[in-house]
This record gives C-alpha cells, structure tokens and sequence, in this order.
C-alpha cells in the first residue's frame, strides 16, 4: 500500500527520523487516502517529545497551543502540520476531557486511543500501514466501529457518540452492531457536552446526512435535540402524507442541496407540528400556525447550541415562511410573492423554493410538482424586471422628501415604505415625478 504524502510533510518526517525518532502521519489523512480522497491536512505521531520535536524544528515558524496535550504544530508552505507524541489519556470523569495524558513509546498504544478503527490507522513511507485495529478492512467494508471496547469509548469522552454519526454519514459506514448499540444506550451523555461542539458535529453530519442516517441514529439526533423527540411516529392524518413528521422531515432534509442553512431548516422545518395539530371531524389533520411555532422552537433550539447568530436568522426565516411560496403559485397575480421576495430578499427567496420542493417531494405520495413550477417561473419573470425591493433603491431619496414638507424621521419612514409597497405592488412607476406626486397625496393622510 503506497500513501502519497505532500513533500513539506514527508520533509518534515524525514528530518525527525534523520534525529532519530519514530513518525507516522496518522488519522483522517491516512483514511482519506485509503479510500481515494484528498485529505485537507496531515496529522503526524512520533515518540519524540514535545520539547524533543520543538528542537528538531527549531528554525521553523512553531504554534505550540497544544503542546500541554503533545501537539507541537510545524508551520510549513502546505499549512501547519501537527506532530502530536504518542499518547494515551484516562481519568474522564465528565464524559468529556482526560484526567491524564500520558506520553508513550510506541504507536500501538496511541492508536488504541482513538476513537474509530478507521480513524486508527498509521503509515510510514518505509515501514507502511501500521492497523492493528482492522481499519483497512473497515473501510472496505464500509463499517463504523470503535476501537476496542464501544461502551467503554463512549463513557469516557461522549462527543466520539456525534462523530460517530458524522463519519458514518460522511463516508457511507454502516455501524456495527456493539458500536452502535453503545451510541445508543449512552446518547444520553450528550446533554452534558459542550454546545458548541455539538452544534459543530450536527454541522459536520448535516450536509451529507441520507434519511437512513436520520433514521438509524434518530435516538442520537433526539438526544442532542430534544425537540425532535416529539416528531418520532407523530402521524399526521393527512392523506397526502404517509409519514410520521421525523421521517418525512428525514426526507425533506435528504431532498436540499447540502447547504447548512437549507438543511437545518429542513431538520427543523415541522417541528412545531406538534404544538399546532387539531383534527375536523373528517378526521383529517391541521397544523395551522405551524410555521410560526416551528420558526420560533428552531430559534430556541439554535440559540440553545449557540450557533453563529446570521445562520440561525437564515434558518429560522426559511422555517415562518415555509410553504408561503405556494400559497403564492395559488393567487391568481404574484402581488403576494413579489411582497415575499422583497421582504426575504433574492437570495433567501431561491433557498425558499428549494426547501418547498423538497418538503413537497418529501411527502411520500406523488409531489405536486405544477404549483412549484408555477411560483419559479413566477418568480423568474419579476426578476427579469430588476425590480425595486428596497426604499434605497426609490427614485426618490429622503431629503428630496423632506424638501417637500416631510418631517424626517417616523412619518418619512411611513411615506418611503408605503411608497415602496406600491411599487412593489405595481401600481406606482418607480419613476421621480410620480413618487414625488404620491408623496404629496400620502402627506395629506
Ligand atoms: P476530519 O477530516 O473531520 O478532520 P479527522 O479524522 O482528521 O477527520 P480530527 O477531529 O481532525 O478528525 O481528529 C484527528 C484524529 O484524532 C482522528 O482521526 C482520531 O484518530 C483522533 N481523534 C479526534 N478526536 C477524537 C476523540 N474525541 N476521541 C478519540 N480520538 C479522537
Ligand atoms: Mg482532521
């Protein structure tokens, strides 16, 4: 087996063996290459120490934020490269950081510490693969297992629980019986990680999440977002769903390009549901409002994890305004999409559609494809005419505004946006004169 490894990286092995020591590049690297692809950096082990490896480095640029935990980071012209001293660690009381680190001799001992077979794999250039976990026969196999004893890995540091999930999505492993019976009985401990690593790990899992990977890890997912518990067998009485809100849910996710604002609010887009079911005495099933409720339980869920606050505005509009696009293919103008478009903005507005189309195709049952077309080609056509979606692109400024007798502050911000509702609207030119004129009857009222 022939790894190709960058020259800055294979410079710097050579130089540790040249003083001497053992080195491997190790991890996601090694994994990657295994399976054909480009990995986007490489770590490396050695039995140097830490002071032993800034010594060898010397004349490099070095960051040395890790070097409590062995991790001495060598600045090279392919970025920095770790070199972290083999090492094994123990004493996690909080299901979360190691008590100790203990540097060791060998690399046996440091790959029994990480956390998935795949993920435990060495290569030297002159000695080869170093896998005495199996994980080149897991990888080919596609099978997500735990080094060593799965219950015992997950009690020690929980987080392994969500990266789990993430490499099993990323890379298309099944998890193997053990490694995922202990994901699940410990998912519990998620609730006591930190937030912002979960919200991390979701991100990470999102983007290539398939609806079997909802499916096979919904007790995790549930456990790292209690909301969607609710959503598990919740039956919708709805003929043109035939299934539960998670698993339709599921799909919508499935069916969005894997852009993380999309895919979060296909996650979360329903799970208001539940708050806002009632049933007619047909026995079919209502969720009015449930836009709204899932908009602010989403806010709620992603203030929770902390995430970064421009993503969660992104998610939780797309999330109110689901579903508003066909309700506007059902009009018979497109005054009520040009109004949603000028309110969301071009960007979001194509984002809407792709989520509606996914939540559409998501249902189980055959989408109505015809009212999705509708509001696109809608929607095409109020683009092709530029239009004026915001006051500052008024043919009219404030000060020509308040040149006619407009007092400047809340009154000229009723005129300026009722201007723009009537051009949005089409029944003003967006033209000088004829602002201006409308601007003189609005000062009347
Ligand atoms: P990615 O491509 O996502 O970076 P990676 O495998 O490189 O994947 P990292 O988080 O960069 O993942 O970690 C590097 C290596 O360190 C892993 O391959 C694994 O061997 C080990 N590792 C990382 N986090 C843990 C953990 N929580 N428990 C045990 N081993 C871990
Ligand atoms: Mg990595």
């Amino acid at each position: 087996m022939f790894i190709s490894i960058p020259q800055p990286v294979l410079a710097l092995m050579d130089r540790l063996e040249s003083a001497g020591h053992q080195v491997w590049v190790v991890g996601g690297c090694v994994r990657d290459s295994l399976l054909g692809l480009t990995p986007h950096d490489w770590d490396m082990c050695t039995d140097a120490r830490p002071e032993e490896t800034q010594a060898v480095f010397r004349a490099y640029p070095l960051v040395l934020a890790g070097v409590k935990h062995g991790t001495v980071a060598v600045v090279t012209e392919a970025g920095p490269v770790e070199i972290t001293t083999f090492r094994t660690e123990g004493g996690y009381d909080d299901a979360r950081h190691p008590g100790w680190v203990r540097f060791e001799r060998d690399i046996g001992a440091d790959l029994s510490r990480r956390d998935f077979t795949v993920n435990a794999i060495a290569y030297n250039p002159r000695a080869g693969l170093c896998d005495p976990w199996g994980g080149q026969h897991d990888l080919q196999n596609r099978i997500l297992r735990a080094v060593g004893e799965a219950e015992k890995r997950f009690t020690e540091d929980g987080l392994r629980i969500l990266r789990g999930v993430r490499f099993a999505a990323r890379f298309r492993l099944q998890p193997e019986k053990k490694t995922l019976d202990a994901m699940i009985h410990l998912a519990h401990t998620l609730s006591g990680q930190a937030r912002e690593r979960v919200f991390a790990e979701l991100c990470g899992f999102l983007p290539v999440a398939e609806v079997q990977d909802m499916l096979t890890f919904a007790p995790v997912l549930v456990a790292a977002i209690p909301e969607l518990g609710k959503l598990i067998h919740f039956d919708q009485h709805n003929p043109h769903h035939i299934y539960d809100v998670y698993t339709h849910s599921a799909h919508v996710l499935a069916n969005t390009p894997p852009d993380l604002p999309l895919r979060w609010a296909a996650l979360l887009h329903d799970v208001g549901k539940p708050d806002t079911f009632s049933m007619d005495e047909k026995g079919v099933g209502h969720f009015y409002g449930h836009a709204r409720r899932s908009a602010e339980l989403a806010d709620g869920i992603l203030r929770g994890l902390k995430a970064p606050n421009a993503l969660r505005e992104r998610v939780t509009t797309l999330i109110a305004h689901h579903s508003a696009s066909r309700d506007c293919s059902r009009q018979e103008n497109d005054k009520s999409l040009r109004r949603l478009l000028r309110k969301l903005g071009e960007e979001t507005m194509h984002q809407l559609l792709l989520l509606d189309r996914a939540d559409e195709t998501g249902k189980g049952t055959p989408p109505d494809t015809a009212a999705g077309h509708r509001v696109e080609q809608m929607l095409q056509r109020i683009l092709e005419e530029q239009p004026c979606l915001s006051v500052n692109r008024l043919a009219v400024n404030g000060r020509e505004l308040m040149a006619l007798g407009i007092p400047q502050g809340r009154e000229l911000g009723r005129i300026l946006n009722r201007l723009l509702d009537e051009v949005t609207d089409g029944e003003l030119e967006n033209e000088k004169e004829a602002l201006l004129l409308r601007a003189r009857v609005l000062m009347e009222e």
